[in-house]
């Protein structure tokens, strides 16, 4: 093929390609600019998903008359004039791209204001190019409406979610702008629905009770060290409150929103030894450094910061959480964790101190009977069978005997259903709101009757049976995320399996030998035995065979 130049007009959709991917991404730069523009209020809406309808709406500082049209021109920016500048930015937009690219696949309209401007303009662009102009009143900032996105990119719309999906991404984008600003109010309205308030008092903890729920926000401690080079300040949570999941996790550069493996590997250090396996904190953290230290210009969304000084960043922000973290007696910390009364340490199973377990031998497929010789590391079962040794994995073969169980009740319509004396409130995040939405005749079937109570907030008054006696509230939330993730799994077998790993004991708990000859005695009736339900082994076997060619005994 001959080489030739790109029409302009097809750079210009590549371009637009890598910074908007989603109505998510589209909200995110406009909230950028209406920050960029000093606004103390900024609204958010979508409709369809965002599909059909994006708008931010600010009292920043507007765009001047002179300037509307060009502030949709490629590479045209108000933020840097100069080399020099890029190597110290201070604004959050710096490149010059986003209202173009969003311009190239969407129509857009934008009403703005500013100071210096007597009447505002209206703005009308179809296909990138302006199709109308007029003056229009306004008071001072500036509103963009972003409608029929990706339209002209059906290669693009494919790949969206479901409305409620891209709602939520949209959520977290401003969830997580707000946390960053809280100085600074937002609201969000996601198909008609408000589903964020923020009061802009400048209080990182109120944002925080609007984005995770009240508990959440009151058990929080707070993160300062104001007297180093490398300033590290937010909110962390005590290590009796944790998720199964690195999602509330939030860090900010500079304050701006930055997804950071090392800084979530340094927050995480932090709390080495407090967090159960597969326990991770919630953290809202900003750090902020003389500009000339990072590198924004990584990524066309910039969404990626790079710091000069890695290792430094690394233990400022270690050292400030374990400063928090040692602060704090453990005791107190545990009060204000989940709703104290469903939560549970142990398993449910009934313990009678009986020593040496010997398992009846059961004629179950694929796993002879065993005995149990001891544990492991408080993780492993040690048994002994006919053919050698058996190391199983507590809680993955807990999981498999509870997964076959909801498996067997599910499919005869009878979910065992644990209705609660006194119903749970649990408030729910933006973006857990949305999945349960989108999912919520489906939970209900599997035993979750949930109402609404005003708000995000909500009364839970029955569960299925799995998981009662469970940190139930936990249970919900884990499941929540278990459904919005792993996009090919049929949602029965997401809900079962999560139900099953959040119900299942855990590595690390200390089991009796009755306990774990139940266990296996369970497991040795399991249709699969052998992998958890999802697919991983729930045992080692060591052969006679191999033991003796191990030490030698075979000539
Ligand atoms: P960048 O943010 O990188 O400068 P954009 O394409 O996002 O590029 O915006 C172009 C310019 O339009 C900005 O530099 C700014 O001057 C102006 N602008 C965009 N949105 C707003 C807003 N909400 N309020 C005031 N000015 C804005
Ligand atoms: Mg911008």
């Amino acid at each position: 093929m001959t080489i030739r130049v790109l029409a302009p007009e097809l750079v210009s959709k590549i371009a637009a390609g890598e910074v908007i991917e989603r109505p998510a991404s589209v909200a995110k730069e406009l909230i950028e600019n209406s920050l960029d523009a000093g606004a103390s209020q900024i609204s958010v809406e979508t409709q369809g998903g965002g599909v059909d309808l994006v708008r931010v709406a600010d009292n920043g500082g507007g765009i001047p008359a002179s300037e509307v049209e060009l502030a949709f021109r490629r590479h045209a920016t108000s933020k840097i004039s100069s080399l020099e500048e890029l190597g110290s930015i201070r604004s959050l937009g710096f490149r010059g791209e986003a209202l173009p690219c969003i311009a190239a696949v969407a129509e857009v309209e934008v009403l703005t204001k500013a100071e210096s401007d007597a009447v505002g303009s209206y703005l009308y662009l179809r296909q990138g190019e302006l199709a109308r102009r007029e003056s229009r009143a306004r008071p001072r900032g500036c509103t963009v409406t972003v409608r029929r996105l990706f339209r002209q990119v059906p290669a693009r719309l494919k790949f969206l979610k479901s409305g409620n999906t891209e709602n939520s991404h949209v959520a977290t984008v401003v969830s997580q702008y707000a946390m960053a600003y809280p100085e600074v109010g937002f609201r969000l309205l996601l198909d008609g629905h408000v589903s964020l308030h923020t009061p802009g008092n400048g209080l990182l903890r109120d944002v925080m009770s609007q984005t995770y729920g009240l508990d959440v926000a009151q058990a929080m401690l707070d993160v300062e060290n104001s007297e180093a080079a490398i300033r590290v300040s937010g909110l962390v949570s005590p290590p009796a409150l944790a998720r199964s999941n690195r999602r509330y996790l939030s860090f900010f550069i500079n304050r701006r929103w930055a997804r950071s493996p090392l800084l979530v590997r340094a927050a995480e250090e932090a709390y080495h030894g407090l967090l159960m396996e597969g326990r991770h904190p919630l953290v809202a953290l900003n750090v902020s450094l003389p500009p000339e230290e990072i590198d924004v210009n990584v990524h066309p969304a910039k969404t990626e910061v790079r710091f000069s000084r890695e290792q430094a960043v690394f233990s400022s922000v270690t050292e400030a959480v374990k400063g928090t973290l040692h602060r704090t007696p453990v005791a107190t910390t545990k009060a204000v964790s989940f709703s104290a009364s469903s939560y549970r340490e142990q398993s449910t199973w009934t313990v009678t101190e009986t020593e040496a377990a010997f398992v009846a031998p059961l004629p179950a497929p694929g796993l002879p009977a065993l005995r149990v010789m001891g544990q492991l590391a408080s993780t492993y079962i040690i048994g002994e069978g006919p053919e050698g040794l058996y190391l199983v994995d507590q809680h993955a073969a807990h999981e498999r005997v509870l997964y076959e169980e909801i498996q067997a009740q599910w499919s005869r319509h009878k979910i065992e259903v644990q209705g609660l004396l006194q119903a749970t409130t649990v408030e729910f995040s933006p973006r857990e709101e949305q999945i349960w939405e989108a999912n919520k005749e489906k939970l209900a079937q599997f035993g979750f009757a949930v109402e609404p109570f005003g708000g995000r907030s909500y009364l839970l008054r029955s569960v299925p049976a799995t998981v009662a006696g469970t940190n139930i509230v936990e249970a919900l939330r884990t499941l929540l995320e278990a459904i919005a993730g792993m996009e090919t799994t049929p949602l029965e077998e997401k809900i079962m399996q999560s139900l099953a790993c959040h119900a299942a004991i855990r590595a690390g708990q200390r089991l009796s030998n009755v306990e774990m000859a139940e266990l296996i005695q369970q497991l040795e009736r399991a249709k699969q035995p052998r992998t958890c339900p999802h697919g991983r082994p729930t045992m080692i076997h060591l052969s006679s065979r191999q033991l003796e060619k191990e030490f030698g005994r075979t000539g």
